[in-house]
């Protein structure tokens, strides 16, 4: 089977967060399965294009509303990721250095989508299904079903996999005219609060729809930025598949990133030697449990609740653990981070940014990982943490709720709060403290997580299953 996906991400070639990471590993799973996967980005600026050769595959031009731009197709020439890698370059809009948070984003995304609907009418055959992801990709399936030059690929089946519904992409109907000449009759297919909706739209027109986890997919019916009614009505059509991990880029046992690699059975003096390289990195206490946070500074994180419940913990809890944060998002959570470093010196430090290096040896150095998110669609973290033996520390929601077990219930091997409130997580740490007295107990959860299996075998054949469900 021929697959094409198209996403604003895909590690290590751009990525901001688990969509990267999803897109970056699936395919080649897929490929690995025995079929043939192809993944296509934007053209960003990013270190991956300078490192790699690429060849031009095709050019051509289209339209943006009355705006006529060139795009060109390049492909990457040594399969480096182990599927065919092709960006799209639109001079001045995708030839940036980030992946999202330009004012233009909205011209850089549909420019895209339409470039890359363009090429796909110029190929000799049809791929047997396009795959989309996310808001930035969600209009194809419905470019392709109804905009009157691109008719020749209606036929071909459309999946749109929402890794976060929080994010919609609305524009105003000014903007109608981006899509290329459409069958005005189908407004309604676009619209959703006198908006253009692409995240909707997708889900209306995109044959099959998937969410990153099943419990995710059942909260979206009842929370989902607006959406909640459309989910209820498309029910049919939606099913969950769990995200997994690349178990090949994120294993203690050969990690690039760590100071010292382990495995189950080195556990203990591997986690240590790293814990004490973070400790002295960032003046913290290797004897005392080490609770981390990585992740977007944001309220779906529940961010916002860190600085408090960091602070009740290391108040009412003695100091008997350290914090460390690292994150990047809203400037008051950064700010309100940051200054916290200088009332808790020895016990909590943060690093504001986005450091891929030092998240693998946080995941590895650490005891405990704190995610009270208030909106989790899948969430990788977790699965990293417990991979690298790091005891998770959750809120009881979407992916969250579907991969972690509290240690209190039979085979249990997390820690799982129900609110996203101060109390809670603070309570939570608490648990996580006494955890860490009972160190034979402490031992046997963390190999019990290491033994856990969260890599996409099982998830690539559900995608796969899902595919041949719509293939003649
Ligand atoms: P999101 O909602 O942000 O997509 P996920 O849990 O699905 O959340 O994925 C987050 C991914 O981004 C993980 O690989 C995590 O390690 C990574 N990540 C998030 N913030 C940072 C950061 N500041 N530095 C390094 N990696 C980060």
């Amino acid at each position: 089977m021929e697959i094409i996906h198209v996403s604003a991400e895909c590690y290590p070639v751009a990525k901001a967060g688990g969509l990267g990471d999803v897109v970056g590993a699936l395919p080649k799973y897929q490929v690995a399965a025995g079929h043939i996967a192809k993944v296509v980005l934007p053209m960003y600026r990013t270190k991956f294009l300078y490192e790699n050769k690429w060849d031009v595959v095709h050019k051509s031009s289209a339209y943006l509303g009355a705006t006529w731009f060139d795009y060109t197709v390049i492909k990457e020439r040594d399969n480096v990721l182990g599927f065919d890698l092709y960006l799209v370059d639109i001079n001045g809009l995708t030839d940036r250095e980030k992946v999202y948070g330009y004012s233009d984003d909205t011209e850089r995304f549909m420019s895209f989508q339409i470039a890359v609907v363009d090429w796909l009418a110029n190929w000799q055959h049809h791929p047997d299904i396009i795959h989309v992801h996310d808001h930035h990709t969600a209009l194809i399936p419905f470019m392709i079903k109804y905009c009157y030059s691109y008719q020749q690929l209606a036929s071909i089946p459309t999946v749109l996999t929402i890794h976060n519904a929080q994010y919609q992409g609305q524009m105003d109907w000014s903007r109608s005219n981006y899509i290329p000449h459409w069958d005005g009759w189908q407004w309604g297919i676009l619209d959703w609060h006198n908006m253009i909706n692409p995240l909707a739209a997708g889900i209306r027109s995109a044959w099959k729809v998937t969410t990153v986890s099943w419990s995710y997919l059942e909260e979206m019916r009842m929370e989902s930025n607006g959406l909640e009614a459309l989910f209820e009505y498309e029910r049919g059509k939606c099913v969950g598949i769990l995200n997994g991990i690349d178990t090949k880029v994120w294993d203690p046992s050969t990690d690039k990133y760590l100071e010292q690699h382990f495995d189950i059975d080195t556990m203990a003096s591997g986690k240590r030697a790293n814990k004490e390289w973070l400790c002295a990195e960032f003046g913290l206490q290797p004897d005392k449990p080490l609770f981390i946070f990585i992740g977007r500074l944001v309220g779906e994180k529940a961010a916002d609740l860190l600085p408090r419940a960091i602070g009740d913990s290391l108040y009412y809890i003695n100091q008997r653990m350290n914090f460390l944060v690292l994150g990047s998002g809203e400037p008051h959570i950064e700010a309100e981070l940051s200054h916290m470093t200088h009332y808790w010196p020895g016990v909590y430090n943060a690093r504001i940014g986005y450091n891929e290096q030092l998240s693998h040896r946080m995941y590895a150095g650490a005891d405990f990982l704190l995610m009270p998110s208030r909106v989790e669609p899948c969430g990788l973290n977790q699965m990293y943490s417990m991979r690298y033996g790091t005891v998770p520390v959750v809120r009881r929601t979407g992916g969250l709720r579907d991969t972690v077990i509290d240690f209190g219930e039979p085979n249990g091997y997390g820690i799982c709060f129900n609110a996203a409130s101060v109390g809670d997580i603070t309570q939570a740490v608490y648990r996580g403290v006494e955890l860490y007295q009972n160190q034979m107990q402490f031992d046997v959860i963390r190999r019990q997580l290491m033994e856990k299996d969260f890599s996409w075998d099982i998830s690539t054949e559900q995608y796969i299953d899902l595919y041949k469900s719509l293939v003649p």
